[in-house]
């Protein structure tokens, strides 16, 4: 089945949008204080997959854990067939941290197609919104970042947005 994986920091609000995509409340689980459980989780959406990427970027994390991280992150992306398209989460509010962009320089070297979602949308100031949109444009395009997302889990910018280019993904991959 397609795949659509999901990549954020911890805390990005990656879980939120997750749920807010299909519509659920606790499919993705959404946590206050950051978790440590470095899993991939699989949901099934109708007739594809979500893909749940641990998130990265914890502030105290042992090398070994570090290490878990990135083998469960390349051996995923080594045995992966089935991937129609990466969303990279990304804080609207913020620049890119150092660890966004290690994440971004290894989509770029392996070539794994994406699009990025600035997330919390809804803490900016509209007018704000579009100079966000046009500073992370500009920086992603460095990193051959198909398209940037302005969203908000809480209320609902941008993600029917993001649905509509989901289905576009699955029509190309069909033809
Ligand atoms: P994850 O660790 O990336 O999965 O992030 P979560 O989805 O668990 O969210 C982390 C925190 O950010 C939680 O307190 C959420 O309530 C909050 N959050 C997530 N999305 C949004 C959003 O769109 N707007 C606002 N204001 N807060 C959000």
């Amino acid at each position: 089945r397609p795949e659509f994986v999901f990549s954020g920091r911890s805390n990005v609000g990656k879980s939120s949008l997750i749920n807010k995509l299909c519509n659920r409340k606790n499919l993705a689980r959404v946590s206050a204080t950051p978790g440590k459980t470095a899993t991939i989780n699989f949901y099934r959406v109708d007739n594809v997959y979500f893909v749940d990427l641990p998130g990265y970027g914890y502030a105290k994390v042992s090398n070994a854990e570090r290490q878990r991280w990135d083998d469960l992150i390349n051996s995923y992306f080594e045995a992966e067939r089935h991937l129609t398209i990466l969303v990279q989460l990304l804080d609207s509010r913020h620049a890119p941290s150092a660890d966004d962009r290690q994440m971004l320089e290894y989509l770029r070297y392996h070539r794994i197609p994406f699009v990025a979602a600035l997330t919390k949308g809804d803490k900016l100031k509209k007018s704000q919104q579009a100079a966000a949109l046009a500073e992370f444009e500009s920086l992603l395009a460095e990193y051959d970042c198909r398209k940037v997302f302005l969203t908000s889990a809480e209320n609902g910018q941008g993600v029917e947005e993001l649905r509509s280019y989901f289905a576009s993904c699955l029509l190309e991959s069909e033809a």
